[in-house]
């Protein structure tokens, strides 16, 4: 009986290949056939709520996983029966940094804050309050005024921005701290006694640093862009665990972008024969 493994991945423009790079042929149907192998399990770990999982499932037709990690870390939900059924055991962990408050009340704190935006209502989760930026004002500001201002409230916060380069949007999520990407694959091992080294995340973008630099084996996919490429590298050598960190460059005749960078990625972290044999067929032609 093989260990189990985790691969952990982030959707757009990580596992769905919705930004400018071309996808290699050969990978979303080999992650396919690698992810239906008994000992993989697999986790979507994504910005998105559940119902946009859901349409992302379908119109790209993603294999189901094991695990939905939605809104940025802030609900984690496992297939149960017939439907996906929100794990409350994470909500009871996260819920305390808000101290009982909502979203639309830290809105209310937060009015002041210049260069920022709230989102459509439909955008916002019971734990995620979101706001478009402009850039007018360095993101780190914005951030260290939000959290200045709910942590004088006795709020613990986590403040999160990224970009979406395809549009040019910017985002910036207040989650209780506890939340975020990488507090829920840290649940997620304990949660499925994932052993550290069959464990592996993918990501793309900035809400996917806080996993991206941590010592969580993970894989920068190849079309990041540069500034989260030196952003995970830098973060990666702060925390003392730069060799927990791949940058996807293309191998095995793939392109490294995408799902070609998980594929290279877990052939870095962890090579089991027989996934190397699938990763490395056909290799280099
Ligand atoms: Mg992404």
């Amino acid at each position: 009986m093989k260990q189990n493994i985790l691969i952990a991945t982030d959707l757009d423009r990580t596992l769905i290949a919705n930004g400018p790079q071309p996808e290699s042929p050969r990978a979303r149907p080999l992650f396919d056939r690698i992810v239906a192998r008994p000992e993989v399990h697999l986790a979507y770990v994504t910005g998105r709520d559940l119902q946009l999982v859901r349409e992302a499932m379908k119109t790209f037709s993603l294999p189901k996983p094991d695990y939905i990690v939605s809104d940025v870390g802030t609900a984690i939900w496992c297939w149960q029966g017939s439907d996906w059924q929100r794990i409350s055991k994470w909500d009871v962990l996260i819920a305390p940094g808000w101290m009982g408050f909502d979203g639309p009340a830290l809105a209310d704190w937060l009015r002041g804050v210049r260069g920022i935006e709230i989102q459509e209502p439909v955008r916002q989760g019971r734990f995620k309050l979101s706001y478009y930026r402009d850039d007018t004002v360095a993101p780190r500001q914005i951030v260290g005024e939000i959290t200045a201002i709910l942590q004088a409230r006795g709020l613990h916060v986590q403040v999160i921005y990224s970009e979406d380069e395809t549009t040019g949007d910017r985002f910036l999520d207040v989650l209780p701290g506890k939340a975020g990407k990488l507090g829920a694959v840290r649940f997620l091992m304990e949660w499925g006694r994932f052993a550290p080294e069959r464990v592996m995340f993918s990501g793309d973008s900035g809400n996917d640093l806080d996993v991206l630099g941590s010592p969580i084996q993970s894989v920068l996919v190849a079309n990041a862009i540069d500034q989260v490429r030196q952003d995970a590298v830098a973060l990666s050598r702060d925390n003392g665990c730069p060799s927990a960190l791949y940058l996807a460059r293309g191998k095995y005749g793939m392109n490294g972008c995408y799902a070609a960078g998980i594929l290279e990625g877990l052939a870095n972290f962890i090579p089991d024969a027989e996934l190397l044999a699938m990763i490395e067929e056909k290799g280099g032609r």
